[in-house]
């Protein structure tokens, strides 16, 4: 099989940047797993939030945002919704917060009080809002990704990981699973693997460390308003908002891990359920679900994306952290551009920040 470009990883940054080539390349996708989205992009907590990250994460969202809206219009069922972020905190915390970021607005205690009237009033004092913030439905975004990208004539291998890879002629012959594919460009798009895809294809790593994070659903005592917001304190220290008639929760955890599939670690939703038990009247009943993923970045928290300088035609597309999926339609976007060397001027920048030749990486 022969491609102008093979993209290693079929979570949401593959499939993402397959969308965006796909109508002007010959994409082939390999994915390791019998399923797309199999890890990360299949148990993130699902939001879209532009006070959320450093600034280029913010640019990129708020991107993000704006095309995930217009693809929503073109679905026949909306899948992006707002999802407002109640930061919780003293007064002082919140007055800290708001002067450093101008798109936090500050709520006062009874304010607070009005948007999430299930709160414990004396847990809190005042309390930032970040009223852009959204919940998307991951699933149909992948599905839009993976549809459009075939649609256009993409080819996508799942239970086919990527296993040796010979350079010859300056290109690529990759085995993945039972296939062999010859392409021009390969994109490292692997996620917690990607130091590892790209040390196949001779790369250096880049410091890529993936760390544990668990969410779960769990049911409530008193009815819980579905359209209210998400709620976290001013230290991030766990995140809950309605899912449903239930509750999403999360410790927050951030615990270094080895690549593969995460697994919970019962006593983190244990502990956290006592917590959030202490901040809302909701009355958490039982756990109806629970998962844990891995957010991978390198040291400096901001993704990897562009040609590698050692090694030719290598193209990094990793490293997104918790921002892979709040970033994915404007950072497929700026990856597609810089595969194809048609990046604006105006989002050099952009490109320079996310850099593999950044200082300071692996
Ligand atoms: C609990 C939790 C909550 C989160 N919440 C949010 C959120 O609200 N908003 C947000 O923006 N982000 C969130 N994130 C982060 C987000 O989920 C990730 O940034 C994103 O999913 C990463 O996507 P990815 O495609 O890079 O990785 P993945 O989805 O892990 O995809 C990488 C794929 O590469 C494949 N692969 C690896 N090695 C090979 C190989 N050798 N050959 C072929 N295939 C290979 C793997 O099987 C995998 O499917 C959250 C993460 C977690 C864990």
């Amino acid at each position: 099989m022969d491609c102008d470009v093979l993209i290693v990883g079929g979570g949401i940054a593959g499939l993402s940047l397959a969308w965006r080539l796909a109508p002007s390349r010959a994409v082939v996708l390999v994915e390791a797993e019998e399923s797309l989205g199999y890890h990360s992009s299949s148990r993130s907590a699902r939001q879209m939030q532009p006070s959320y990250g450093p600034a280029p994460i913010q640019e990129l969202t708020r991107r993000s945002i704006a095309m995930v809206g217009r693809i929503s219009e073109r679905l026949p069922a909306p899948i992006l919704m707002p999802r407002p972020l109640l930061t919780l905190g003293t007064a002082e915390q919140v007055a800290q917060l708001v002067a450093q970021d101008p798109a936090l607005a500050a709520l006062t205690h009874a304010e607070t009080m009005d948007r999430s009237p299930d709160l414990r009033p004396e847990t809190f004092e005042a309390a930032t809002v970040d009223g852009t913030a959204m919940e998307v439905d991951v699933p149909a975004l992948l599905e839009f990704y993976r549809s459009q990208a075939m649609g256009a004539g993409a080819i996508l291998l799942t239970g086919s990981r990527v296993s040796g890879v010979e350079s010859s002629a300056g290109r690529f012959q990759v085995s993945a699973g039972a296939h062999t594919i010859t392409a021009t460009i390969a994109v490292d798009a692997a996620g917690a693997w990607a130091d590892a895809v790209a040390a196949r294809f001779g790369a250096r790593p880049r410091g890529l460390q993936p760390h544990r994070r668990s969410v779960a659903i769990v049911s409530t005592e008193h009815p819980v308003a579905p359209l209210g917001p998400m709620v976290q304190p001013a230290d991030g220290s766990y995140y809950y908002r309605p899912d449903g008639g239930n509750l999403l929760i999360s410790p927050c955890e951030s615990v270094p891990a080895e690549p593969g599939d995460a697994q919970v670690a019962e006593h983190d939703i244990t502990e956290l359920i006592g917590r959030i038990g202490g901040v809302t009247t909701a009355g958490i009943t039982g756990v109806v679900q629970a998962w844990t993923g891995l957010r991978t970045q390198p040291a400096d928290g901001l993704p990897v994306v562009g040609f590698d300088a050692v090694v030719p035609n290598f193209f990094w597309l990793a490293g997104q952290g918790g921002y892979g999926i709040q970033t994915s339609a404007a950072l497929a976007t700026l990856a597609a551009a810089l595969v194809t060397g048609t990046l604006p001027d105006d989002d050099g920048c952009l490109a320079g920040a996310l850099s593999p030749q950044r200082a300071g990486l692996g």
